[in-house]
């Protein structure tokens, strides 16, 4: 088995990767393998048989070099110089049909120079998690990164207890994360930034390279990206968890599902990673903590931004604060479809709808409603459908009040008539934009713990296939679609997977 892998990052900026080999694995066993997107990438892998994919994924049979990558962050605001990748390696990569670049990676594949005290392995558990949560954004339109297969190694790995160790075979559109630029500009100044910001460009934002001012352009590129990126997350109530710089990509794609978990009950200050104590990586917070991950990255960029200190200063200091209005732009725009808003918006009618859309998440939190549910709730109230899935808000004034304003915003009359083409119209934009099914955090422990700890993946392959059509899913069952109970949620923690 061969993939025709070029090397381009490794060969552009060879001061910041070091050569390193995955540990040879005895009786790799292939667990997981995502048809869909070896197709989708041209790879063509699907052909070969469980053992040569094992054998693959496991990294026993790479015929060229793997490398892991530099890199610096700022973890819970505090600088770390050298993190890199300790339990990573890339194995190269591949072009699709449409001339895209896709590293593929190998997460958990043994200790590399960077693996400072960890054993440079994985736990079957959390690559699992990855799978299920970076596939579900995917089905949800989030830009991420994707998971290709999952091989149990058939060793065992400590963590809070033995664990059944396994590689994950991540791809991505590149692994340069902020940290990566900043642990280059820390080792190598201008003339490493200048590389890597090149590189960068031509790889995600070639657009940039035809402009007089390619690193500027960059920087809003970046904040622009994730600003959208963030927005999208923020609209389906996913709580990444650990949005350290060495955590965000440049390309704009979600990396990293570790602690990460999708909200029930409406509440801005959910946290469910167990290591964030003052929830610094809260819901409500992601926005201002892009913003904050976006200025490390401008300060790594400031002697390309202009010949002139100050100026460059400036330059940055625009490009950040612009996020504020990107990111209110784009959230704008993810959640007036959830509400089935569909027609084109000036500034007066944009303020409106924000306003409309700020009172319901303020009902829903009142009502500790699910976040999920709430939208389909008023979908079905546009349709005259009951709801088969609780009273989710009380039906009080405040209620009929705001949903008196919202018909009108939406120019339905008050006794809704199934014939009207703005409310046809609105009802297929929500359903297009509020999901059914989310990865449950109760459904994905459940999946979990029965592969991990009876070797049972019937339930993961259950969750697998529903999570990939999370839109207008009429035959999922409702197990899939209703929220864990009070209970389970107030006491559910997730851990990093390290
Ligand atoms: P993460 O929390 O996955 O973003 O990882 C933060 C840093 O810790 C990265 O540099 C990882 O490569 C490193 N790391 C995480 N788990 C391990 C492990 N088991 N062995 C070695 N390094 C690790
Ligand atoms: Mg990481």
């Amino acid at each position: 088995m061969n993939i025709d892998f070029t090397h381009t990052y490794s060969a552009a900026l060879n001061e910041f990767v070091i050569e390193s080999s995955p540990d040879k694995i005895d009786n790799p066993e292939l667990v997981f393998f995502n048809s869909d997107l070896d197709e989708s990438l041209n790879l063509n892998l699907g052909n070969n048989d469980s053992q040569a994919l094992g054998d693959f994924f496991a990294g026993n049979s790479l015929t060229s070099k793997a490398h892991a990558q530099a890199y610096a962050g700022h973890q819970f605001g505090h600088y770390n110089p050298q993190l890199g990748d300790g339990r990573a390696l890339i194995i190269g990569e591949h072009i699709d049909l449409s001339g895209h670049k896709h590293d593929l990676c190998l997460k958990g594949s043994g200790r590399t120079p960077f693996s400072r005290g960890g054993d440079g392995k994985a736990a079957l558990g959390p690559m699992l998690r990855e799978v299920l949560i970076a596939e579900s954004m995917h089905a949800l339109n989030i830009p991420t990164t994707r998971s290709l297969a999952v091989v149990k190694t058939n060793e065992d790995v400590y963590r809070q207890s033995m664990e059944p160790g396994a590689i994950l075979c991540r791809t991505a559109a590149s692994h340069i994360r902020i940290g990566t630029f900043q642990f280059v500009s820390n080792y190598a100044r201008e003339e490493g930034v200048k590389k890597l910001a090149d590189y960068a460009i031509a790889r995600h934002y070639p657009q940039c390279s035809k402009t007089d001012k390619p690193y500027i352009n960059f920087l809003n590129c970046v904040v622009n990206k994730q600003a959208e990126l963030i927005a999208k997350w923020m609209s389906v109530g996913f709580i990444h968890g650990v949005m350290n710089t060495d955590n965000m990509c440049i390309s704009g794609e979600t990396i990293d599902y570790g602690p990460c978990a999708f909200m029930e009950a409406y509440h801005p200050e959910t946290v469910f990673s167990s290591i964030d104590h003052q929830g610094r990586y809260a819901y409500q917070n992601q926005p201002a903590i892009a913003q904050w991950n976006l200025a490390r990255l401008a300060e790594t960029l400031l002697p390309l931004l202009s010949d002139d200190e100050q100026a460059s200063i400036d330059i940055a200091t625009q490009s950040v604060t612009d996020f504020g209005k990107q990111y209110k732009v784009s959230w704008h725009q993810a959640m007036r479809a959830k509400l089935g808003f569909h027609t084109e918006v000036d500034n007066q009618t944009m303020e409106r709808e924000i306003a409309l859309i700020n009172r319901f998440l303020d009902i829903i939190q009142d009502n500790k409603a699910d976040f999920t549910l709430s939208w389909l709730y008023i979908g079905n109230l546009l349709k005259n459908e009951a709801f088969e899935y609780g009273e989710l808000i009380d039906n009080n004034e405040n209620f009929k009040v705001w949903f008196t304003e919202y018909l009108a915003a939406l120019n339905i009359a008050d006794t809704i008539d199934q014939t009207n083409s703005s409310l046809q119209k609105a009802i297929k934009t929500m359903a297009n934009a509020n999901p059914v099914v989310i990865p449950r955090n109760h459904n994905v422990e459940q999946a979990l713990t029965d592969a991990a700890t009876l070797d049972n993946f019937d339930e993961f392959n259950n969750l697998y296939k529903v999570i990939n059509q999370p839109f207008e899913n009429s035959n999922a069952p409702s197990r899939y679609i209703l929220p864990a109970n009070t209970n389970f949620t107030q006491h559910f923690k997730t851990f990093c997977g390290t």
